[in-house]
Protein backbone atom coordinates (compact mmCIF):
# COMPACT_ATOMS: atom_id res chain seq x y z
CA UNK A 1 0.00 0.00 0.00
CA UNK A 2 1.56 3.20 -1.36
CA UNK A 3 0.98 6.75 0.85
CA UNK A 4 -2.43 7.40 0.51
CA UNK A 5 -3.45 10.53 2.64
CA UNK A 6 -5.96 11.61 0.18
CA UNK A 7 -7.29 8.51 -0.54
CA UNK A 8 -10.72 7.74 0.79
CA UNK A 9 -10.99 4.34 3.86
CA UNK A 10 -13.18 2.56 1.34
CA UNK A 11 -10.20 2.49 -1.28
CA UNK A 12 -7.69 0.92 1.06
CA UNK A 13 -7.07 -3.01 0.88
CA UNK A 14 -9.46 -5.04 3.34
CA UNK A 15 -6.18 -5.76 5.56
CA UNK A 16 -6.60 -7.05 9.44
CA UNK A 17 -4.83 -4.80 11.57
CA UNK A 18 -1.93 -7.47 11.67
CA UNK A 19 -1.66 -6.52 8.08
CA UNK A 20 -1.90 -3.00 7.96
CA UNK A 21 1.02 -2.27 10.73
CA UNK A 22 3.12 -4.00 8.38
CA UNK A 23 2.15 -3.32 4.72
CA UNK A 24 1.19 0.05 5.62
CA UNK A 25 3.00 3.74 5.27
CA UNK A 26 5.73 2.32 2.52
CA UNK A 27 6.95 4.14 0.02
CA UNK A 28 5.87 3.18 -3.66
CA UNK A 29 6.89 -0.48 -4.44
CA UNK A 30 9.31 0.92 -7.77
CA UNK A 31 12.55 -1.14 -8.62
CA UNK A 32 15.60 -0.02 -6.45
CA UNK A 33 13.13 1.91 -3.82
CA UNK A 34 13.75 1.12 -0.28
CA UNK A 35 11.20 -0.94 1.42
CA UNK A 36 11.10 1.48 4.51
CA UNK A 37 10.37 5.43 4.10
CA UNK A 38 13.62 6.76 4.83
CA UNK A 39 14.26 9.43 7.02
CA UNK A 40 14.20 12.41 5.43
CA UNK A 41 15.72 15.62 7.44
CA UNK A 42 14.32 18.59 5.97
CA UNK A 43 13.88 22.07 7.30
CA UNK A 44 13.10 23.60 3.78
CA UNK A 45 11.43 22.34 0.37
CA UNK A 46 12.77 23.78 -2.96
CA UNK A 47 9.53 26.19 -3.91
CA UNK A 48 7.69 25.92 -7.61
CA UNK A 49 5.21 22.99 -6.64
CA UNK A 50 1.73 23.77 -7.59
CA UNK A 51 0.03 20.32 -6.09
CA UNK A 52 0.43 19.45 -2.47
CA UNK A 53 2.86 22.05 -1.32
CA UNK A 54 4.79 21.51 1.57
CA UNK A 55 7.08 24.16 1.55
CA UNK A 56 8.68 24.32 4.73
CA UNK A 57 9.82 21.52 7.79
CA UNK A 58 7.14 22.60 10.18
CA UNK A 59 3.92 21.77 7.83
CA UNK A 60 5.04 18.71 6.78
CA UNK A 61 7.35 15.75 5.97
CA UNK A 62 7.21 12.46 4.29
CA UNK A 63 8.28 10.57 7.60
CA UNK A 64 4.96 12.21 9.41
CA UNK A 65 3.10 11.22 6.70
CA UNK A 66 4.26 7.41 6.26
CA UNK A 67 3.28 7.16 10.05
CA UNK A 68 -0.01 9.00 9.93
CA UNK A 69 -1.41 7.28 7.50
CA UNK A 70 -0.28 3.93 8.92
CA UNK A 71 -1.76 4.71 12.30
CA UNK A 72 -5.22 6.31 10.42
CA UNK A 73 -5.34 2.91 8.58
CA UNK A 74 -5.24 0.72 12.12
CA UNK A 75 -7.59 2.91 13.50
CA UNK A 76 -10.46 2.71 10.54
CA UNK A 77 -10.13 6.41 10.51
CA UNK A 78 -9.59 9.10 7.42
CA UNK A 79 -7.00 10.96 8.46
CA UNK A 80 -3.93 11.63 11.00
CA UNK A 81 -1.44 13.85 12.63
CA UNK A 82 1.71 13.30 14.03
CA UNK A 83 3.23 15.51 16.97
CA UNK A 84 5.79 16.04 19.19
CA UNK A 85 4.12 14.08 21.88
CA UNK A 86 0.86 12.86 23.04
CA UNK A 87 0.47 16.12 24.98
CA UNK A 88 1.06 18.27 21.85
CA UNK A 89 -1.29 16.16 20.48
CA UNK A 90 -3.87 16.78 23.74
CA UNK A 91 -2.85 20.90 23.28
CA UNK A 92 -3.95 20.44 19.56
CA UNK A 93 -7.54 19.85 20.56
CA UNK A 94 -7.93 21.84 23.54
CA UNK A 95 -6.97 24.73 21.49
CA UNK A 96 -9.26 23.67 17.94
CA UNK A 97 -12.56 23.71 20.26
CA UNK A 98 -14.16 27.18 21.03
CA UNK A 99 -12.29 29.44 23.90
CA UNK A 100 -15.55 28.93 25.83
CA UNK A 101 -16.79 25.24 24.63
CA UNK A 102 -17.55 22.78 27.94
CA UNK A 103 -15.39 19.70 27.75
CA UNK A 104 -16.15 16.47 30.00
CA UNK A 105 -12.84 14.76 30.97
CA UNK A 106 -12.12 11.08 32.87
CA UNK A 107 -12.31 12.00 36.97
CA UNK A 108 -9.48 9.70 36.24
CA UNK A 109 -7.17 10.21 33.37
CA UNK A 110 -3.05 10.82 32.17
CA UNK A 111 -2.64 13.99 34.72
CA UNK A 112 -1.01 15.59 32.01
CA UNK A 113 -4.63 16.28 30.41
CA UNK A 114 -6.60 17.08 33.32
CA UNK A 115 -3.52 19.61 34.05
CA UNK A 116 -3.87 21.18 30.74
CA UNK A 117 -7.73 21.31 30.48
CA UNK A 118 -7.41 23.29 34.18
CA UNK A 119 -4.93 25.67 32.20
CA UNK A 120 -7.57 26.07 29.36
CA UNK A 121 -10.44 26.73 32.21
CA UNK A 122 -8.66 29.80 33.46
CA UNK A 123 -7.02 31.28 30.91
CA UNK A 124 -9.55 30.79 27.92
CA UNK A 125 -12.71 30.25 29.91
CA UNK A 126 -13.23 26.31 29.06
CA UNK A 127 -16.02 24.99 31.34
CA UNK A 128 -14.53 21.31 32.43
CA UNK A 129 -16.52 18.51 34.16
CA UNK A 130 -15.35 15.73 35.13
CA UNK A 131 -16.62 11.98 35.63
CA UNK A 132 -16.32 8.36 35.85
CA UNK A 133 -16.54 7.26 32.66
CA UNK A 134 -17.29 3.78 33.82
CA UNK A 135 -21.10 5.24 34.95
CA UNK A 136 -21.88 5.54 31.56
CA UNK A 137 -25.33 7.85 32.99
CA UNK A 138 -23.08 9.81 34.63
CA UNK A 139 -21.19 10.39 31.09
CA UNK A 140 -24.34 11.14 29.66
CA UNK A 141 -25.56 13.37 32.22
CA UNK A 142 -22.25 15.50 32.36
CA UNK A 143 -22.30 15.58 28.14
CA UNK A 144 -25.52 17.41 28.52
CA UNK A 145 -24.96 20.53 26.50
CA UNK A 146 -21.09 19.64 26.12
CA UNK A 147 -19.46 20.16 22.82
CA UNK A 148 -16.70 17.24 23.71
CA UNK A 149 -16.26 14.04 25.62
CA UNK A 150 -13.10 13.15 26.78
CA UNK A 151 -12.75 9.42 27.49
CA UNK A 152 -9.56 7.35 28.30
CA UNK A 153 -10.69 3.69 28.31
CA UNK A 154 -8.77 1.73 30.16
CA UNK A 155 -8.21 4.81 31.98
CA UNK A 156 -5.10 5.60 34.05
CA UNK A 157 -4.33 4.43 36.43
CA UNK A 158 -7.73 2.92 38.29
CA UNK A 159 -7.99 1.01 34.98
CA UNK A 160 -11.63 2.12 34.69
CA UNK A 161 -13.57 0.96 31.79
CA UNK A 162 -16.25 3.11 30.00
CA UNK A 163 -18.83 1.47 27.57
CA UNK A 164 -17.84 3.27 24.22
CA UNK A 165 -20.60 2.23 22.42
CA UNK A 166 -23.44 2.79 24.25
CA UNK A 167 -21.73 6.22 25.15
CA UNK A 168 -21.38 7.18 21.34
CA UNK A 169 -25.19 6.01 21.01
CA UNK A 170 -26.47 8.59 23.09
CA UNK A 171 -24.40 12.04 22.79
CA UNK A 172 -26.17 14.25 21.16
CA UNK A 173 -25.32 15.54 17.32
CA UNK A 174 -23.07 18.08 18.20
CA UNK A 175 -20.99 16.90 20.81
CA UNK A 176 -17.41 15.41 19.70
CA UNK A 177 -16.50 11.66 21.70
CA UNK A 178 -12.63 11.69 21.98
CA UNK A 179 -11.02 8.57 23.50
CA UNK A 180 -7.68 8.03 24.28
CA UNK A 181 -6.65 4.75 22.82
CA UNK A 182 -2.94 4.52 24.04
CA UNK A 183 -3.70 1.74 27.01
CA UNK A 184 -5.46 -0.56 24.31
CA UNK A 185 -4.34 0.05 20.87
CA UNK A 186 -5.72 0.11 18.08
CA UNK A 187 -5.06 -3.92 18.00
CA UNK A 188 -7.54 -4.43 21.24
CA UNK A 189 -9.98 -1.04 20.58
CA UNK A 190 -11.02 0.55 17.62
CA UNK A 191 -12.70 3.34 18.98
CA UNK A 192 -13.99 5.27 15.79
CA UNK A 193 -15.48 1.92 14.50
CA UNK A 194 -17.83 2.47 17.82
CA UNK A 195 -18.91 5.79 17.29
CA UNK A 196 -15.82 8.31 18.58
CA UNK A 197 -15.08 11.31 16.10
CA UNK A 198 -11.18 11.39 17.04
CA UNK A 199 -8.73 8.91 18.95
CA UNK A 200 -5.37 10.37 20.58
CA UNK A 201 -2.48 8.46 21.03
CA UNK A 202 0.59 8.80 23.25
CA UNK A 203 2.57 7.06 20.68
CA UNK A 204 5.27 7.27 23.29
CA UNK A 205 4.26 4.03 24.82
CA UNK A 206 2.82 0.97 22.81
CA UNK A 207 2.98 2.18 19.30
CA UNK A 208 6.31 3.20 19.60
CA UNK A 209 6.97 -0.24 22.65
CA UNK A 210 10.80 0.70 23.08
CA UNK A 211 10.50 3.45 25.32
CA UNK A 212 12.96 5.63 22.88
CA UNK A 213 11.18 7.85 21.09
CA UNK A 214 8.09 10.78 21.91
CA UNK A 215 5.55 11.02 19.96
CA UNK A 216 1.56 11.43 20.03
CA UNK A 217 -0.88 10.79 16.90
CA UNK A 218 -4.41 12.12 16.55
CA UNK A 219 -6.73 10.20 14.31
CA UNK A 220 -10.41 11.65 13.08
CA UNK A 221 -13.44 9.48 11.95
CA UNK A 222 -14.05 9.71 7.88
CA UNK A 223 -17.18 12.27 9.01
CA UNK A 224 -15.00 14.77 10.93
CA UNK A 225 -15.58 18.34 10.37
CA UNK A 226 -13.34 18.68 7.98
CA UNK A 227 -12.38 22.62 9.63
CA UNK A 228 -11.99 20.30 13.19
CA UNK A 229 -8.83 18.56 11.15
CA UNK A 230 -7.65 22.09 10.04
CA UNK A 231 -7.50 23.58 13.32
CA UNK A 232 -6.12 21.11 14.72
CA UNK A 233 -3.69 20.73 11.90
CA UNK A 234 -3.15 24.84 12.31
CA UNK A 235 -2.36 24.45 15.87
CA UNK A 236 0.44 22.28 15.27
CA UNK A 237 2.09 24.77 12.79
CA UNK A 238 1.44 27.50 14.56
CA UNK A 239 2.48 26.25 18.33
CA UNK A 240 5.52 24.32 16.29
CA UNK A 241 3.92 20.69 18.18
CA UNK A 242 5.76 18.65 15.02
CA UNK A 243 7.30 15.35 15.46
CA UNK A 244 11.23 14.62 15.06
CA UNK A 245 11.73 12.55 11.87
CA UNK A 246 13.90 10.19 13.58
CA UNK A 247 10.89 9.90 16.56
CA UNK A 248 8.23 9.28 13.47
CA UNK A 249 11.08 6.97 11.97
CA UNK A 250 11.17 5.05 15.23
CA UNK A 251 7.23 4.61 15.94
CA UNK A 252 6.34 3.49 12.60
CA UNK A 253 9.46 0.58 12.90
CA UNK A 254 7.97 0.08 16.62
CA UNK A 255 4.32 -0.22 14.59
CA UNK A 256 5.53 -2.93 12.24
CA UNK A 257 6.17 -5.50 15.60
CA UNK A 258 2.94 -3.83 17.36
CA UNK A 259 0.70 -6.85 16.94
CA UNK A 260 2.93 -9.62 18.18
CA UNK A 261 4.45 -7.71 20.55
CA UNK A 262 0.48 -6.92 22.37
CA UNK A 263 -0.86 -10.39 21.76
CA UNK A 264 2.67 -11.92 24.01
CA UNK A 265 2.16 -8.91 26.75
CA UNK A 266 -1.18 -9.87 26.43
CA UNK A 267 -1.17 -13.38 27.81
CA UNK A 268 1.53 -12.86 30.12
CA UNK A 269 -0.37 -10.35 31.70
CA UNK A 270 -3.35 -12.83 31.76
CA UNK A 271 -1.57 -15.46 33.55
CA UNK A 272 0.10 -12.69 36.17
CA UNK A 273 -3.30 -11.53 36.82
CA UNK A 274 -4.62 -14.97 38.08
CA UNK A 275 -1.25 -15.34 40.13
CA UNK A 276 -1.99 -11.87 41.51
CA UNK A 277 -5.31 -12.42 42.35
CA UNK A 278 -4.28 -15.37 44.70
CA UNK A 279 -1.11 -13.90 46.50
CA UNK A 280 -2.58 -12.55 50.13
CA UNK A 281 -0.46 -9.80 49.85
CA UNK A 282 -2.54 -8.12 47.07
CA UNK A 283 -5.92 -6.33 48.06
CA UNK A 284 -7.08 -5.83 44.65
CA UNK A 285 -6.05 -6.52 41.19
CA UNK A 286 -7.53 -4.56 38.33
CA UNK A 287 -7.53 -5.40 34.99
CA UNK A 288 -9.84 -4.35 32.21
CA UNK A 289 -9.94 -8.23 30.94
CA UNK A 290 -7.92 -7.21 27.96
CA UNK A 291 -4.42 -5.97 27.13
CA UNK A 292 -1.53 -5.23 29.13
CA UNK A 293 -1.59 -2.53 31.55
CA UNK A 294 -2.86 -3.58 35.23
CA UNK A 295 -2.79 -1.89 38.73
CA UNK A 296 -2.52 -4.00 42.24
CA UNK A 297 -3.52 -2.30 45.30
CA UNK A 298 -0.98 -3.53 48.22
CA UNK A 299 -1.86 -2.39 51.59
CA UNK A 300 0.19 1.14 51.89
CA UNK A 301 2.61 3.09 50.45
CA UNK A 302 5.34 1.27 52.23
CA UNK A 303 4.79 -2.36 51.52
CA UNK A 304 4.41 -0.97 47.90
CA UNK A 305 7.93 0.74 47.95
CA UNK A 306 9.29 -2.56 49.47
CA UNK A 307 8.17 -4.83 46.56
CA UNK A 308 9.63 -1.97 43.75
CA UNK A 309 12.91 -2.71 45.80
CA UNK A 310 12.34 -6.35 45.74
CA UNK A 311 12.27 -7.16 42.13
CA UNK A 312 15.44 -7.64 39.98
CA UNK A 313 13.72 -7.78 36.22
CA UNK A 314 11.11 -5.54 36.47
CA UNK A 315 12.12 -1.84 36.13
CA UNK A 316 10.82 0.81 38.44
CA UNK A 317 9.81 3.95 35.67
CA UNK A 318 7.01 5.57 34.98
CA UNK A 319 5.61 5.46 31.31
CA UNK A 320 4.43 2.00 29.87
CA UNK A 321 3.70 0.07 26.78
CA UNK A 322 7.35 -0.65 26.00
CA UNK A 323 8.91 -3.98 25.59
CA UNK A 324 10.20 -4.09 28.87
CA UNK A 325 7.84 -4.66 32.27
CA UNK A 326 7.75 -1.89 34.25
CA UNK A 327 6.03 -0.40 37.22
CA UNK A 328 5.79 1.87 39.94
CA UNK A 329 3.52 3.29 42.46
CA UNK A 330 1.58 6.37 41.15
CA UNK A 331 1.33 7.99 44.52
CA UNK A 332 4.88 8.47 44.20
CA UNK A 333 3.99 11.88 42.17
CA UNK A 334 2.70 14.52 44.13
CA UNK A 335 0.19 15.42 41.62
CA UNK A 336 -1.71 12.37 41.64
CA UNK A 337 -5.12 12.19 42.84
CA UNK A 338 -5.83 11.44 46.42
CA UNK A 339 -8.43 9.30 45.22
CA UNK A 340 -5.64 6.77 44.21
CA UNK A 341 -4.73 4.29 46.70
CA UNK A 342 -1.07 4.65 48.22
CA UNK A 343 -0.63 1.36 47.62
CA UNK A 344 -1.52 1.26 43.86
CA UNK A 345 1.35 0.38 41.73
CA UNK A 346 0.56 0.24 38.13
CA UNK A 347 1.95 -2.42 36.01
CA UNK A 348 3.26 -2.72 32.36
CA UNK A 349 3.68 -6.44 31.26
CA UNK A 350 6.47 -6.14 28.45
CA UNK A 351 7.37 -8.87 25.94
CA UNK A 352 10.26 -10.63 28.59
CA UNK A 353 9.34 -14.69 29.47
CA UNK A 354 6.25 -14.94 31.68
CA UNK A 355 8.10 -17.50 34.01
CA UNK A 356 10.57 -14.75 34.78
CA UNK A 357 8.32 -11.94 35.23
CA UNK A 358 6.28 -14.06 37.61
CA UNK A 359 8.87 -15.59 39.45
CA UNK A 360 10.60 -11.96 40.13
CA UNK A 361 7.03 -10.56 41.04
CA UNK A 362 5.86 -13.22 43.20
CA UNK A 363 9.78 -13.82 44.70
CA UNK A 364 9.38 -9.69 45.48
CA UNK A 365 5.64 -10.21 47.10
CA UNK A 366 6.83 -13.12 49.18
CA UNK A 367 10.22 -10.95 50.58
CA UNK A 368 7.74 -8.12 51.43
CA UNK A 369 5.99 -10.62 53.22
CA UNK A 370 7.84 -12.34 55.37
C1 LIG B 1 1.67 9.19 28.38
C2 LIG B 1 0.25 9.47 28.11
C3 LIG B 1 -0.16 10.68 27.54
C4 LIG B 1 0.81 11.81 27.23
O1 LIG B 1 1.70 11.42 26.22
P1 LIG B 1 3.22 11.96 26.10
O2 LIG B 1 3.71 11.25 24.89
O3 LIG B 1 3.93 11.58 27.36
O4 LIG B 1 3.15 13.43 25.93
C5 LIG B 1 -1.52 10.84 27.28
N1 LIG B 1 -2.42 9.88 27.57
C6 LIG B 1 -2.05 8.71 28.13
C7 LIG B 1 -3.08 7.70 28.45
C8 LIG B 1 -0.71 8.47 28.43
O5 LIG B 1 -0.36 7.31 29.00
Amino acid sequence: MQNDRNQPVGDRPNWKPETLAVAAGRPDRVPDAPLNQPIVPASTYVGGSTTDLVGYGRYGNPGWTALEDTVAALEGGSRALAFASGMAAVAAVLAAVPADATIVIPEHCYLGVAGLADEYRQRHGLTVRTVDIADTAAVLQAADGADLVWIETPANPTMDVADLPAIAAALAEGCLLLVDNTFATPLLQQPLTQGADMVLHSATKFLSGHSDALCGILVFAADTDADLVARAESARKLHGATPGVLECYLVLRGIRTLPVRVRQAEASAKVLVGLLEDHPLVTRVRYPGFGSMLAIDLPDAATADALIDNLRLWVHATSLGGVESTLERRRRWPSELASVPQGLVRMSVGIEHVDDLAADLLGGLDRVRA
